[in-house]
């Protein structure tokens, strides 16, 4: 379904993007298809409605419409936004003041409680040299506590337990008591998950969360599972009211979207993520990774670049047939030289043209910015029938208000004005392929 997911935001963007120019339906077409791509990769219904409503908001205040890169400016909104919607980074594990802090595994069956306790439990030895135990309180799979057991002897972390026999609320407080013996800082919680969440379940997680008081309740999610993810959130999150998020498996080929609808959903933080198997792959969690992932952003900027430059050429295109036909006036002038500041200096762009890139007349090209700035003030100044008729030009009077208008002296207008002629002709004469002419007159 996420693969799904970026394909449709990438269809929806370049769309927009082929357009160069983004109307308000534009908008609100592009928002439909964003609406419906996460739909379909599962982000759950209320979250897209909110998502969608700020980044149309956002969108329409920050003037897009009129933007130079409206798709840019709104894959980069669509971005920040997602970013935002899942909440804080780098949000530490709950302290206690007084030790031990205690820490509690919830989550479905093979979410990975077992395998995160004993990655946060490496962590914190790690970092602050503390002394960790681990309860096991999973006493519905014999495996379990095997695995809990391997796992403390392999991060050389002590774990207490009592077999599966015992009922785990008793597990749970004779744990309690060792921790306080061995004076543990941290104590972590195993608990039991479902394949899915039942009331008996849940009434054995309230009874732990009674009896240990824990300063964090973490729940674990296979970030594999999409829509479920929702629900077993709200479901762990209304009975246990959970402190934050682990969001395991991201090194699978899943874009993530869970984390948008737990995030939205129960409004916690999403602490860590796992990124494999082994003990050392636990990260912290970054939102604008994920947004990133979500919505494939690599590939999508990507995309954007070449769409631009497709642009950018066909725009090209059209102002060489009109050099050719020698009709290039002052408003095709002005939207060169817009593009030209742009994209960097007037000699690269003209060793863009065809033709022009090897010739030896380019070589010593050097066009000083401040002349530009000069051109383009005469070029502001001229009247919408002088732009489009340099003819008009040649009238002493018109040079003169020019000149005024844009604070010249008008011999600077006069040669300008001349270095339009010419190069318009130079132009016409390179675009039907006469460039001996062209050298002639560069040379001059
Ligand atoms: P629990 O039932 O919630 O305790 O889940 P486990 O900790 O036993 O994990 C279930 C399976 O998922 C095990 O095979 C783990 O090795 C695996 N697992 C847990 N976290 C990750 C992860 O971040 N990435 C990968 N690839 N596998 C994980
Ligand atoms: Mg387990």
């Amino acid at each position: 379904a996420f693969e799904g997911l970026t394909e449709r935001l990438q269809n929806a963007l370049s769309g927009l993007r082929r357009k160069g120019k983004v109307t308000d339906a534009d908008l609100r077409e592009t928002m439909r298809e964003i609406r419906v791509a996460l739909l379909e990769a599962d982000v759950n219904f209320n979250v897209v409605k909110d998502f969608v409503r700020n980044v149309r908001e956002r969108a329409a205040g920050a003037k897009v419409l009129d933007g130079l890169n409206p798709a840019q400016q709104i894959v980069s909104i669509v971005n920040e936004e997602l970013t935002a919607m899942m909440g804080e980074s780098d949000v530490p594990l709950n302290k206690s003041p007084k030790i031990p802090t205690v820490i509690m595994m919830v989550g479905l069956q093979g979410a990975g409680k077992t395998t995160t306790a004993g990655k946060l439990a490496l962590k914190l030895k790690n970092e602050q040299n503390a002394r960790p135990l681990m309860i096991a309180a999973d006493v519905y799979r014999p495996a379990a506590i095997d695995q809990l057991k391997t796992l403390g002897e392999q991060i050389d972390v002590p774990v207490f337990e009592m077999g599966t026999d015992v009922n785990p609320r008793e597990i749970v407080r004779q744990g309690m008591a060792k921790a306080a013996e061995l004076k543990a800082d941290y104590v972590f919680i195993d608990a039991a998950g479902r394949l899915q969440i039942d009331e008996a379940l849940m009434q054995e997680l309230v009874d732990v969360k009674e009896i240990a008081q824990p300063d964090e309740i973490l729940l674990v999610v296979d970030a594999m599972t999409g829509q479920n993810a929702v629900e077993t959130a709200e479901g762990f999150n209304g009975r246990l009211d959970i402190t934050g998020v682990v969001l395991t498996k991201l090194d699978g080929d899943t874009r993530g979207g869970a984390a948008l609808s737990i995030r939205a959903v129960t409004g916690k933080p999403i602490k860590f993520v796992g990124q494999g198997e082994k003990m050392t792959d636990l990260d912290i969690f970054y939102p604008d990774r994920m947004a990133s992932r979500i919505l494939g952003m690599g590939d999508l900027l990507t995309l954007i670049e070449k769409a631009q430059k497709d642009f950018d050429e066909k725009q090209a295109e059209v102002q060489m047939e009109k050099m050719r036909q020698n009709t290039f006036d002052f408003n095709d002038f002005i939207e060169q030289m817009e593009q030209v500041q742009n994209m960097g200096p007037i000699e690269d762009l003209m060793k863009m043209i065809p033709g022009m890139a090897n010739n030896p007349a380019l070589k010593n090209l050097k066009v000083d910015p401040k002349d530009i700035a000069h051109i383009k003030a005469v070029v502001m100044s001229m009247t919408p029938a002088e732009r489009e008729d340099p003819e008009l030009l040649k009238r002493p009077s018109r040079k003169r208000r020019l000149a005024a208008g844009a604070g010249r002296p008008v011999e600077e207008v006069n040669r300008m004005l001349k270095q339009f002629n010419q190069m318009k002709t130079m132009m016409s004469k390179v675009m039907n392929g006469d460039t001996g002419q062209m050298e002639q007159m560069m040379n001059a």
